[in-house]
């Protein structure tokens, strides 16, 4: 479902990204694909997903003993996500370093939450997008989101 080759210096990867239903319902979701697009990274997989909580609960199993694991799942199933698979060299890192830190309010001006996430609303950060933070995790994210691929 991923691959990373290394030729030439390059280190094509792939990672999941995904525009969480805030940025959805909010008229994101082309303005992230722009963002991710006009790095140079490639588009290999696009769909808008209802998610399930048993695919959240999968996604977040890293989480699931935290406070805050309830209220991301009843986020992230309070409608659409469009779920990306984007490609290019070093994409994993790079799409982190798009997206900006964690909480939109200390988020880097210029990243995608540091420029348009929510400081809190409710007990989630509303921090418009999801990327995989290594290799293992984008694989096993891809497989999730995108079981076909
Ligand atoms: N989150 C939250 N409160 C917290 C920590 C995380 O609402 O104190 C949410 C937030 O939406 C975040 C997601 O849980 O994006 C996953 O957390 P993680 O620490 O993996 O952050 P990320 O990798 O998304 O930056």
């Amino acid at each position: 479902t991923t691959k990373t080759t290394q030729t030439d210096g390059l280190t094509v990867e792939r990672t999941l990204v995904l525009v969480k239903p805030d940025g959805v319902r909010r008229g994101l979701s082309g303005e992230v694909l722009r963002r991710i697009e006009a790095k140079g990274y490639t588009l290999a997989a696009v769909e808008l997903v209802q998610a399930t909580p048993e695919l959240l609960e999968r996604h977040y199993a890293e989480h699931v003993d935290k406070p805050f694991f309830r209220a991301l799942v009843d986020f992230m199933l309070s409608g659409p996500t469009l779920a990306v698979v984007a490609e290019g060299n070093r994409v994993i890192e790079g799409f982190r370093s798009l997206a900006g830190a964690t909480d939109p309010t200390t988020a880097a001006p210029g990243t995608i939450r540091g420029d348009l996430g929510r400081a809190w609303d409710g007990p989630v950060m509303q921090n418009i997008v999801h990327g995989s933070d290594s290799p293992e995790s984008a694989s096993r994210e891809i497989g999730l989101w995108f079981p076909a691929l």
